[in-house]
């Protein structure tokens, strides 16, 4: 009798087996509804097979199979299977992540047909420039895999040059996916697509959809009548039968890192499939991460360099320090950002002040006995969000009122120390009581249509002042910005993160593209208290490569990715020591001592050694060689499965994390 192999969504490296009278080869890659502990499941059939390596007479009957949609394909499961194996990531989990939520349900809701979008304005396309013309020279799309940096600055035009490759690949009847790091950036991206073509079915892929909206779409890729399909990280295991070129956007982006369930690299697994699926793809970025651009330097990627803005009048912005050592800041201003800001609003031009921390103060303290708003539940402190008037950590979500009076000592003069975007905005808005302030962060803006609304205020001119976060960095094109001002940059500058400064480049980077996008001239004003960093003299040059060439010097000579590898096992226990003594054996597994070239560190409390009630400990392995690492994990992993104390307690492995 035939035996159905079947992928689930469990938390275990195996495949389960089922007997199903009538399968028939026809039948892999459908999902079929199987019993499951007392309950039922839906999973995905891997295989048909006439045997088991468990007695027929143990197997369980298998319930139905369903027709629609189409079988899911080979190349599917190859990708599945390079992340289930690479990631450490059990296969069925893997397999079911990457499918709409309404493909997983036992009893589907209804749907009814998705609203027919009116058309869109269509766009003149521009005349490219010769670096827009020789980059796009150097795509083969019909050659085979090809990975291929686009290194641009800023407003170089890489979208122009995404468009007309998207171009060449539809021409040959074949799909594109377009992956981009934030849903905040697919309105403008989106409408862009849909305006240059007009005819095409585009479709995006991200996790603010409606489910019907995301199934409907995720179906229209898989059958292969979405010839676009724009997404965030999710979207890149969706199956597309004719794919013929990714592309990712801004692929630097830590946002393509999946940091929970499944920890992967959607930007890595999107090198795996383009190479699987022997097509080209291209990572385009103004500050590429060093991983992608030390794969540039060393050959393995080609490089498309985009080095002046694509609009003739639209200059680099000029990029300036402000030494802050001998000035008198109000609110963590100085004077001559403050002058900078009143030329703007005497201009009628607009300025963005850049913070990256939002809230009103990141503690409320009393300076009588010392005491401090922390958070019940986690090492981290709770922010005062004065705006609604709440304690709030950043971390849990946990929040609570604001006291009266010191709740240790009763001293009713309390204070917040330290600033957020919140006050910021308020002691400008004193400051230049005519001026229109928006303040842009997570706080302010919580939905798309908030976004929507937001980008609309500010290109119709109705804010004077941006006062943001990161948020406000990213791929946003405002024609009549002309300052940038940047605070609190230095907090970055020393942290223990090695990563702390490509993040730091990449993001003032970002923000200060803003500045200057069109006719009007941009200025970049960035206070600190250490002008002579090498840092921020790459930034005035603009220099990414030589900022990228002096970061990689100094990781090969730590011995840090991306001339390492590294895997980081973590476990969360009520009590730090249950998670380290929990690591300590996993580090003393009789396995290890087979891998010699790989490398453990001693397990240590994590930075935020405690998170939502869990303390939470880590162990980090290493080696200078990526097979090295990837024959060890597996035999590793498999191991510390059989650990009994990790059944008492939450742990994980994650490849090529981000943050340690
Ligand atoms: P990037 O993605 O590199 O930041 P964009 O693709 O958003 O840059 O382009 C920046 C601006 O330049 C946009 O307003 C775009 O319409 C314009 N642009 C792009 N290519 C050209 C071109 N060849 N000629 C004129 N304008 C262009
Ligand atoms: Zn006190
Ligand atoms: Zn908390």
């Amino acid at each position: 009798m035939p035996v159905l192999r079947v992928a689930l969504d469990l938390p275990l490296h195996r495949l389960f087996d089922y007997l199903s009278p009538a399968a028939g080869a026809a039948d892999v890659g459908r999902r079929v509804k199987v019993p499951f502990g007392r309950g039922e499941r839906i999973g995905v059939i891997v295989a048909v097979v006439d045997d088991s390596a468990w007695p027929v007479a143990q197997l369980k009957q298998a319930g139905e199979i369903l027709a629609e949609p189409a079988p899911l394909p080979d190349d599917f499961f190859a990708l599945c299977e390079f992340a289930s194996n690479y990631y450490q990531a059990p296969f069925g989990e893997v397999v079911l992540q990457a499918l709409p939520a309404g493909l997983k349900r036992l009893t589907p809701p209804e749907r009814r047909a998705g609203r027919a979008r009116k058309a869109p304005p269509a766009l003149a396309q521009p005349a490219l420039t010769a670096e827009q013309a020789a980059a796009i020279g150097k795509v083969t799309v019909d050659g085979g895999f090809s990975a291929n940096l686009l290194f641009g600055v800023t407003g170089s035009g890489k979208t122009e040059v995404y468009l007309r490759l998207v171009e060449q690949v539809l021409a040959l009847g074949r799909q594109v996916l377009l992956l981009v790091p934030e849903i905040n950036l697919t309105p403008q991206l989106e409408e862009r697509v849909r305006g240059r073509f007009p005819t095409r079915e585009v479709v995006s892929l991200h996790s603010e959809l409606a489910e019907a909206a995301r199934e409907r779409n995720w179906l229209a890729a898989f059958g292969g009548q979405a010839e676009i399909v724009l997404g965030t990280r999710l979207a890149v295991f969706t199956p597309m039968p004719r794919l013929g070129l990714i592309i990712v956007d801004e692929e630097h982006d830590p946002s393509f890192k999946q940091q929970d369930g499944m920890r992967y690299s959607a930007r890595d697994v999107a090198v795996v499939r383009a190479r699987q699926a022997a097509i080209p793809i291209l990572l385009g970025s103004a500050t590429p991460s060093l991983e992608t651009w030390a794969n540039a330097e060393g050959g393995r990627y080609g490089r498309l360099d985009l080095k002046a803005r694509a609009n003739p009048e639209a200059r680099l912005p000029a990029v300036h320090v402000i030494d802050t050592r001998r000035l008198v800041l109000k609110e963590g201003v100085s004077a001559p950002l403050l002058a900078a800001i009143r030329e703007r609003l005497a201009r009628r031009e607009q300025s963005l002040v850049f913070l990256n921390r939002r809230g009103y103060a990141p503690v409320l303290a009393c300076p009588a006995c010392g005491w401090v708003s922390r958070c019940q539940r986690c090492a981290a402190n709770l922010v005062l969000h004065l705006a609604d008037r709440r304690l709030r950590c950043h971390h849990c979500g946990f929040e609570n009122g604001i006291p009266r009076a010191c709740p240790t000592c009763g001293n009713q003069d309390i204070h917040p120390f330290g600033r957020g975007t919140q006050r910021v905005e308020e002691w400008l808005q004193g400051e230049f009581p005519e001026a229109r302030i928006l303040r842009v962060d997570r706080d302010a803006v919580k939905s798309r249509k908030q976004w929507e609304a937001v980008l609309e205020r500010i290109h119709g001119g109705e804010a004077d002042i941006l006062v943001g976060t990161q948020m406000l960095a990213k791929g946003h094109d405002f024609p009549r910005l002309t300052l940038v001002g940047v605070l609190g940059a230095d907090a970055a500058l020393y942290a223990a993160d090695w990563r702390a400064p490509e993040r730091l480049f990449a993001q003032l980077m970002q923000v200060a593209g803003r500045a200057g996008r069109a006719e009007l001239a941009g200025e970049v004003l960035i206070q600190t208290q250490y002008p002579d960093h090498p840092l921020f003299a790459a930034l005035v040059a603009q220099d990414y490569p030589g900022f990228a060439a002096a970061q990689l010097k100094e990781r090969e000579q730590a011995g840090f990715p991306p001339y390492a590898f590294q895997a980081v096992l973590r476990a969360e226990a009520p009590a730090m020591a249950e998670a380290i003594a929990f690591l300590e054996q996993a580090a003393a597994l009789p396995v290890i001592g087979e891998h010699d070239q790989v490398m453990l560190y001693d397990p240590v409390p994590m930075k935020m050694a405690r998170l939502a009630n869990l303390e939470r400990g880590q162990l980090l392995a290493e080696s200078y060689s990526r097979p090295a690492l990837q024959t060890f994990l597996p035999r590793w992993r498999a191991a510390i499965d059989g650990l009994k104390a990790g059944s008492k307690l939450r742990w994980h492995l994650e490849v090529d994390p981000l943050e340690l």
